[in-house]
């Protein structure tokens, strides 16, 4: 770690780099204001860059994200740390903050990296790729995945042999095994958290058999498949490899369930699902798809003919709550099953099991603040706390909240909160002026 934090100051700090901090940035600076954008991951973009297509209207993911995340990045009044973190936020006056923010080392010098890839075909060490979850593997050379912004080289230096083939490789001698940390100590007159959602963790729920079950997988793993920068070119289970023909979503799962200490509905999982279905009907033109619900949510604008348009295609929909699930010699899945509707418990057998996992909170919300409390609600997400005349404020003034990290929503709900943000702490700047 360099010993001097490097000091800077902004109008505004956003924490959290996904569609709704990359909103609330671009809004506040086409508007003039000066904008830091922390993000922890490699990449900003948050899930929404690595989804599918979006429900209802079944356009590409990736061609609505990569566009504004260019714009983002290419923005004059934008600032983007990738790799990092906002280590702790002390308000100097009222009106004034100042972050304590740590970049972590790429050991890559990312203005001289090309994206050429040249160290990644040189790294001979082959590791588990993070952002296709385990279908595939990765160089210890890599760029994150092909539509990453920004599109820069990252070294894992956790599995690294430092045999230096990729330095010898990279034309632009941009590799640099010497980099550190680096703290910045900046200053900024309001803070927007956009830090987003995490996914229900399904080994929380063993009766389902994640992660002893092979062919038991996350609705967020079928996106990576289904994307059009998916792993395969079809879809896989992946005990075995074989194409799968009877599939089943299970609704809920770590959703509205006290057992588990998440009584909430997480509001996106019933749209994905019958999305997925849809696409599966396309991608797998002889495949059952079943999913299991306890009600369908399909609330908002579209979403019913949406479910409608799914039904009408052939998706099977079966009013039933999920009591076990247990593996065949042949990968294969029993379901057991409560079906509502004709009042017994079933069985039925699926060779691909999709569990909905459920949003919830994201604990690093809870510990930005030294010197003021920044209040969460009751599921431990950002309390708005006039939620209906002013959704974006926090317990905190000056600080306020975009997207998921206030609770489940959808990407146009998100859009929507971020805007309301950005505007919220425009005017908050202006009238301290
Ligand atoms: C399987 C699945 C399918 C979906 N399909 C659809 C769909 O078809 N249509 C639709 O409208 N919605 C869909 N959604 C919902 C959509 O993903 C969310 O609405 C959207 O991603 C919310 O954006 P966000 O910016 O609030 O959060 P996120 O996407 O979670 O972004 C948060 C960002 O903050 C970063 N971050 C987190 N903590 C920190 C920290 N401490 N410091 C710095 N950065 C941090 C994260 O790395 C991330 O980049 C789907 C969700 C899932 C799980
Ligand atoms: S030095 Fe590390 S990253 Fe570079 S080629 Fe060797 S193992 Fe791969
Ligand atoms: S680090 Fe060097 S070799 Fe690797 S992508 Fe960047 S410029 Fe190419």
């Amino acid at each position: 770690m360099t010993e001097e934090k490097k000091k800077a100051s902004y109008d505004a700090l956003v924490i959290g780099g996904g569609i709704a901090g990359g909103e609330a940035a671009l809004n506040m600076a086409n508007n003039g204001f000066t904008v830091l954008l922390i993000e922890k991951d490699l990449s900003i973009g948050g899930k929404m860059i690595h989804l599918s297509k979006v429900f209802p209207t079944l356009d590409c993911s990736a061609c609505i994200t990569t566009p504004k995340v260019s714009e983002i990045s290419r923005h004059p009044l934008i600032t983007i740390y990738t790799g990092s973190e906002v280590r702790n936020i002390n308000r100097l006056s009222d009106t004034l903050f100042e972050a304590d923010i740590i970049k972590h080392p790429r050991y890559v010098t990312e203005e001289d990296c090309t994206g050429c890839q040249l160290c990644e075909q040189a790294c001979p060490v082959v590791v588990s790729d993070q952002y296709q979850f385990g279908f595939v593997g990765r160089k210890a050379a890599y760029i994150p995945f092909s539509i990453a912004s920004p599109r820069v080289a990252a070294i894992d230096i956790e599995n690294c042999t430092l045999c230096g083939a990729c330095e010898k490789a990279c034309p632009t001698k941009c590799i640099d095994f010497t980099q550190q940390s680096i703290e910045y100590l900046v200053r900024v007159k309001t803070v927007i958290i956009a830090t987003g959602f995490n996914l229900f963790d399904p080994l929380k729920i063993p009766r389902f058999g994640y992660g002893r079950y092979k062919n038991v997988i996350t609705a967020m793993e079928m996106e990576r498949q289904l994307a059009p920068t998916r792993p395969f070119n079809t879809v896989l289970r992946p005990g075995d490899g074989k194409v799968p023909d009877r599939l089943a979503y299970v609704l809920c799962t770590g959703s509205r369930d006290v057992t588990i200490g998440n009584p909430i509905c997480s509001q996106i999982c019933c749209m994905y699902s019958i999305k997925q279905a849809q696409l599966l009907m396309g991608a797998l033109p002889m495949a059952d798809v079943t999913i299991y619900y306890i009600n369908i949510r399909s609330f908002g604008k579209g979403f019913e003919e949406f479910y409608d348009q799914a039904k009408g295609m052939g998706v099977n929909f079966v009013k039933g709550k999920i009591g076990l699930i247990s593996e065949k010699e042949n990968g294969n899945l029993i379901l057991r099953y409560e079906d509502v509707n004709a009042n017994t418990v079933k069985e039925a057998e699926h060779d691909l099991v999709i569990l909905a996992t459920g949003v919830v909170s994201n604990p690093d919300n809870a510990s930005f603040f030294t010197n003021n409390s920044l209040k969460l609600d009751p599921f431990s997400f950002i309390c708005q706390t006039d939620m209906l005349a002013s959704p974006a404020r926090t317990s905190i003034e000056g600080v306020f909240v975009a997207g998921t990290a206030s609770g489940p929503m959808d990407i146009p709900d998100s859009i929507l909160s971020a805007g309301a943000a950005s505007s919220e702490a425009m005017s908050y700047i202006i009238s301290k002026q």
